[in-house]
């Protein structure tokens, strides 16, 4: 097994949630500015989260924009001393939730070539748009609480069943609500 992992919330704490509650169309240049500047010096700081295996290769797929690479890569050095990273695949287009998922499944395609088997996410809306349009590899849901997760999807699920959905329940009782 060969993992993958997502950065924010998995390896790294992400940024608080409500820093997003404004979408980016809708705000001036000053608070666009400002908004930069405050995730620039929380990605430089976030404290690790999941902590992977350090004899494995590094595999990393997010939707950080790639205009914040500078200070990721500075902080792989600074908080995972040990590991060797060797995917770093960030976000081109703007952070919609179907630009995320298409990113990330082109990733993920790209790291069968290297043997990736897994993925983990802390985004379920993410895995479940992964899931629904078919990945190789198992994805598995990071709780954020040590390094527990759950399998989420298995492309190599019983033959009888085909893949298995871990989280289906969950998105039926999201979707009632609506
Ligand atoms: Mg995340």
């Amino acid at each position: 097994m060969l993992f993958a992992y997502d950065l924010d919330g998995v390896l790294a704490q992400a940024p608080p949630k409500e820093w997003f509650t404004k979408p980016w169309r809708h705000m001036s240049g000053a608070e666009r500015m400002e908004r930069q500047a405050a995730l620039t010096s929380w990605y430089r700081l976030a404290p690790v989260l999941l902590g992977p295996d350090p004899t494995e290769a590094l595999h990393v797929i997010t939707a950080r924009k790639r205009d914040q690479r500078e200070v990721t890569l500075e902080w792989f050095v600074e908080k995972l001393p040990e590991h060797r990273l060797s995917t770093l695949d960030m976000l081109i287009e703007s952070r919609t939730l179907s630009n995320v998922i298409e990113h990330k499944r082109m990733a993920l395609l790209g790291l069968l070539s290297v043997g990736v088997t897994d993925f983990v996410e802390d985004n379920a809306a993410v895995l479940r748009g992964l899931a629904k349009l078919g990945v190789y590899q198992r994805l598995h849901l990071f709780s954020g609480v040590g390094d527990e997760m759950s399998l989420f999807w298995d492309p190599h699920g019983a033959p009888d069943k085909g893949p298995a959905f871990a989280a289906q329940p969950r998105r039926a009782q999201a979707k009632s609500r609506v």
